[in-house]
């Protein structure tokens, strides 16, 4: 299947550029999104397949031998009756992300992105994460046969490297490499300039605007397996630098234009009540995403104070908004629509069913209009168990006990 890709295209002036370009518009500084011939592509949307290679014309070229795939993408789209019903909606879905091989979203850009790196004659990549998208690179370097580096944080805790030091990468401490879009810029170009030959492979549109066309074949899923029902009225997206939720609005674009659905979801931006730039942006009119002071909430994948315009221009042409909710709002949506509906999800997706019962109770959705929301990632990925102690879970002495400790305990 031959790609349609024709250039990377400034979303603000329009100036184009090459596919291997990994930077902002060198004219206004806009950021960059790739653009395909459209003409004749018929989207086939009940045929789902077994990853995102299936929309392989719909991707930058990448030869077959070059692809580094293990089954991302395909995620089931599930109707959340139980926790839907709680916070007073009758048709709300989730897409569960968590099911991707490494366990988050993060797999279909890490898939495209060491595909490219192969394509490209690259040596290794690098990356600066401690959560999802260092563990996606990981594993995708790993089977690729392809060196890895992760910058990470210098205070990162064991629990939160372990899943990434367990695919093998060269995993390096920075201190202060967070602590502003600048330093973070800085670390990259750093390290680029000594490994040349290595791709950064850092998933946000201004360094990386390939990767968002593999985050866009989430809208693609979702609008094959609302095939035969109807698309939802709105898209939650749990976010922090704006590509998935960026990548989603590209997705349905293109399938509207190529005729394949009729209209775009209003696309919701969910952030932390204190690391909400894009929320605050969204909500001042601003063409941009003024930096924050805080970045505070307990969603640590969304623990951001920067955010970029593309997410603003999903959200404003889709005619979606944005919502913030505290940390007591998004653990106990996490609990809920683990023992309702028994998806055990992360905290950070959390923050969108936090973000849909916000809404609801606020009267900006409806009762019956249908609502989806991006679970980004598993619950496995960034878990405090609920009891310290395991005392505190009941114990039967004997098998014969089994009776009175169930009455005792559970009243059964
Ligand atoms: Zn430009």
């Amino acid at each position: 299947m031959k790609s349609r890709f024709l250039s990377l295209r400034c979303i603000s002036c329009g100036t184009e550029y090459s596919a291997d370009t990994h930077s902002r518009c060198l004219k206004c500084t806009g950021i960059l999104s790739a653009r395909y011939d459209l003409k004749g592509k018929s989207f086939d949307l009940p045929q789902l397949g077994r990853s995102i290679w299936q929309y392989r014309d719909m991707m930058p070229p990448v030869r077959d031998a070059d692809i580094v795939s293990m089954g991302e993408g395909g995620t089931p789209l599930i109707n959340a009756k139980r926790f839907g019903s709680s916070v007073r909606t009758v048709n709300l879905w989730c897409k569960v992300e968590g099911q991707n091989p490494t366990g988050s979203f993060k797999d279909r850009a890490a898939s495209l992105g060491i595909s490219l790196a192969r394509s490209w004659g690259k040596t290794g990549a690098f990356t600066a994460s401690s959560g999802n998208a260092a563990a996606a690179i990981s594993a995708y370097t790993a089977r690729a046969g392809l060196d890895c580096l992760v910058l990470v944080r210098e205070d990162s805790t064991p629990s939160k490297l372990g899943q990434i030091a367990m695919y093998g990468p060269k995993i390096l401490r920075v201190r202060d490499v967070f602590q502003s879009q600048e330093s973070l810029a800085k670390a990259l170009e750093t390290v680029q300039s000594t490994l040349p030959c290595w791709l950064n492979h850092f998933v946000w549109a201004p360094y990386n605007p390939l990767l968002i066309d593999g985050l866009k074949t989430v809208a693609y899923e979702i609008a094959s397996d609302c095939s035969d029902t109807e698309l939802p009225e709105y898209v939650f997206v749990p976010t922090a630098g704006g590509d998935l939720l960026y990548g989603i609005y590209k997705g349905f674009q293109e399938l509207k234009t190529a005729a394949a659905i009729d209209r775009i979801p209003k696309l919701v931006v969910a952030q932390g009540l204190n690391a909400s730039p894009t929320v605050a942006a969204i909500e001042s009119g601003s063409k941009t995403v003024p930096p924050t002071d805080r970045s505070e909430t307990v969603a640590g994948a969304l623990r951001v104070n920067f955010g970029a315009e593309h997410s603003l221009i999903a959200v404003r042409d889709s005619g979606g908004f944005g919502v913030a909710v505290s940390d007591a709002e998004i653990l106990k949506t996490q609990k809920e629509i683990a023992s309702l509906d028994g998806v055990f999800t992360e905290v950070s997706s959390a923050t969108a069913l936090a973000g849909v019962a916000k809404s609801i109770a606020m009267g900006r959705i409806q009762k019956d209009e249908k609502v989806l929301a991006i679970l980004t990632g598993s619950g496995f990925k960034d878990f405090t168990p609920p009891f310290k102690d395991i005392s505190l879970v009941p114990l039967a002495e004997t098998i014969e006990n089994i009776p009175s400790a169930l009455r005792f305990s559970f009243n059964l």
